[in-house]
């Protein structure tokens, strides 16, 4: 059976960066996931960004947040399975706050790259299990609306995590959290419900 993307995801010749918008209004953060995979995988990406690739291994480093759903496929693909969710993420992630911020992310080594980087054999030691934020980025410019629906889908699994940890106010947690509140798949969570108004109108121009 073919595939029918939901999500459409290209390199926009004009703007000088890669696009993207939704084909369907029922589209899931698993569209938007395999998507962006395909994208990497494609000649065409491979040829734009990979030629350039210096193996600074920039990509597996800085901030890279969590998702709830993130945790639980790591947990699923070996990386500290039977480990309650606060040593879990005491283990393998760090929690910043700046001023009212909370970041929860991947921990970092003495190079500030990914503690999961295999440095010896220059890979990804959770390869198959890797995060969202790992799965969609792209070493190449974005427009506004890929950046928005990449930061506003890893910020709300982010809150839901800390939700779950119990961390943060009580009266900087949000009280309700819809999209990935007792979700463990990026197949359940609606695009729609994810996305701010604003760049639900950006994303869906085209269906209109
Ligand atoms: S999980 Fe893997 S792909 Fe993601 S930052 Fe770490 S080493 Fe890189």
């Amino acid at each position: 059976m073919p595939l029918i993307n939901k999500v459409r995801f290209w390199w926009d010749e004009d703007a000088g960066c890669y696009d993207l918008e939704l084909l369907d209004k029922e589209a899931t953060v698993a569209d938007y996931e395999r998507v962006s995979e395909q994208v990497l995988m494609e000649k065409d990406a491979l040829r734009r960004y990979s030629a350039n690739c210096i193996g600074c291994s920039i990509c597996c480093g800085g901030r890279l947040p969590l998702t709830v759903i993130d945790v639980y496929r790591l947990k699923m693909g070996g990386l500290g399975t039977g480990l309650p969710l606060d040593s879990w993420v005491e283990t393998y992630g760090s929690i910043e706050r700046q001023n009212r911020c909370l970041d929860i992310a991947l921990k970092l080594d003495a190079y500030e790259t990914c503690a999961l980087w295999d440095r010896g054999r220059g890979l990804c030691g959770v390869y198959e299990s890797r995060p969202l934020v790992c799965r969609t980025y792209i070493c190449a410019p974005l427009s506004w609306r890929a950046t928005e629906l990449r930061a506003q889908v890893v910020n709300t699994g982010e809150d839901e995590l800390a939700n779950m940890l119990g961390i943060g106010n009580e009266d900087e947690r949000p009280k309700r959290l819809p999209p990935f509140a007792g979700v463990l798949d990026y197949r359940a969570v609606m695009l729609l419900d994810v996305c701010s108004s604003r760049l639900w109108h950006h994303l869906t121009e085209s269906l209109r």
